[in-house]
């Protein structure tokens, strides 16, 4: 298949010019304001450093837009590295009343040659007795999730909240699999989440959809009208909740070639304003919209004198699930660039957009 083959190679090329770093030096953690399930609280962000994405380090190079890769120290680290670089991560920060433990490993956390089973089962266990610790969320393809192991992490956890979330990234199979090189369906991604919440209310357990905005030769037009698409598909087939990522160009991928030789952009955030206004008035589940790399070079971007204020619309309206007002009100000179931009790719499908940072 040739998107596997030029994935590899890139993957290839990408790893090749890494230099080997500590687990210790990749580890990272921040915390913030966030969303829970029981309403607005504290969320405790951690990356733990493991082997890498089975998916990237397969043959089939992994996915268009990740460098996840690039973040792993490509050996093996064992068990109780993990669960001490864990522990040292955790002790950075305080655990207020309602907070939330988000645990990225840059690949799935439920695979067992990624994450040890003993240092899953420890890590969850330490959660278990936070006593501020309400939720915790982790991420997993879908074909890691299992009954026994939602099991056993429930029961790890001693029942507390327990998301995990999936990058299904777009409910167009087509758009999945040849421009994202994602290598599972929408038949994955439903069984996983019916086992899931087949299990519920014995178990607190739920699925999360991380939907991807804007990935590689797809128009600005087509971006919005498959991100509104796909939110309202995994909604109907029961996933709890969704999390945006509009698309930010990471180093080593086939995004950023693209990128470089002027064949992609990054969503314009007004892009991403019609998005979560079309996606609030017809999805009832909780729905966030990630603000990363707003503004910068790489990541979406309107002009100078709007990323900011419009960042911070969005951080609000993602906290009160609501579409704030000054969406309607707001004015900026970029927004009939915008607009020309959204009209242009949807007379010529095109998969570039007008040289609106020039
Ligand atoms: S997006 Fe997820 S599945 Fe795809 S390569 Fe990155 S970590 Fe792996
Ligand atoms: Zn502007």
């Amino acid at each position: 298949m040739e998107i596997q083959n030029l994935m590899h190679e890139i993957r290839e090329d990408t790893i090749g010019k890494m230099e080997k770093k500590s687990p210790y030096d990749l580890a990272a953690s921040w915390s913030g304001e966030d969303l829970l399930y029981s309403g607005v609280g504290n969320a405790i962000f951690i990356v733990l450093p493991t082997s890498g994405c089975a998916w990237a380090l397969s043959g089939s190079g992994g996915c268009t837009m990740c460098s996840y890769v690039a973040d792993s120290p490509l050996v093996d680290v064992d068990a109780s590295t993990l669960v001490d670089i864990f522990k040292k991560c955790l002790a950075k920060h305080d655990i207020a009343e309602k907070t939330a433990v988000k645990i990225f490993v840059s690949g799935s956390f439920l695979n067992e040659d990624e994450v040890p089973k003993a240092a899953r089962d420890e890590i969850l266990r330490i959660l278990k007795d936070e006593e501020n610790v309400k939720e915790v969320v982790v991420e997993s393809r879908p074909e890691y999730v299992t009954e026994d192991v939602m099991k056993e992490c429930s029961q790890a956890l001693g029942n507390k909240l327990f998301e995990v979330g999936m990058g299904l990234e777009t409910s167009n199979d087509y758009t999945r699999k040849y421009k994202i090189n994602k290598g599972f369906t929408r038949e994955d991604f439903e069984r996983a989440v019916s086992t899931i919440n087949e299990m519920r209310p014995d178990y607190n357990v739920h699925g999360k959809a991380y939907l991807f905005v804007k990935p590689i030769l797809l128009s600005e037009k087509d971006a919005i009208e498959e991100a509104v698409e796909s939110a309202r598909y995994a909604e109907g087939v029961g996933a709890s909740r969704i999390s945006f990522c509009p698309a930010t160009i990471h180093k080593g991928t086939l995004m950023e070639l693209l990128w470089k030789q002027g064949s992609y952009q990054p969503p314009w955030i007004w892009s991403v304003i019609e998005i979560i206004k079309r996606v609030r008035s017809s999805v009832k589940i909780p729905v966030i919209m990630d603000t990363s790399a707003f503004g910068t070079r790489r990541g979406p971007y309107n002009c100078k004198k709007c990323n900011s204020k419009l960042k911070s619309m969005i951080i609000r309206s993602n906290l009160e699930q609501s579409i704030p007002k000054e969406f309607e009100e707001f004015e900026c000179d970029c927004k009939a660039k915008w607009i020309a931009d959204v009209k242009f790719s949807d007379l010529t499908r095109s998969t570039t957009n007008l040289n609106r940072r020039k």
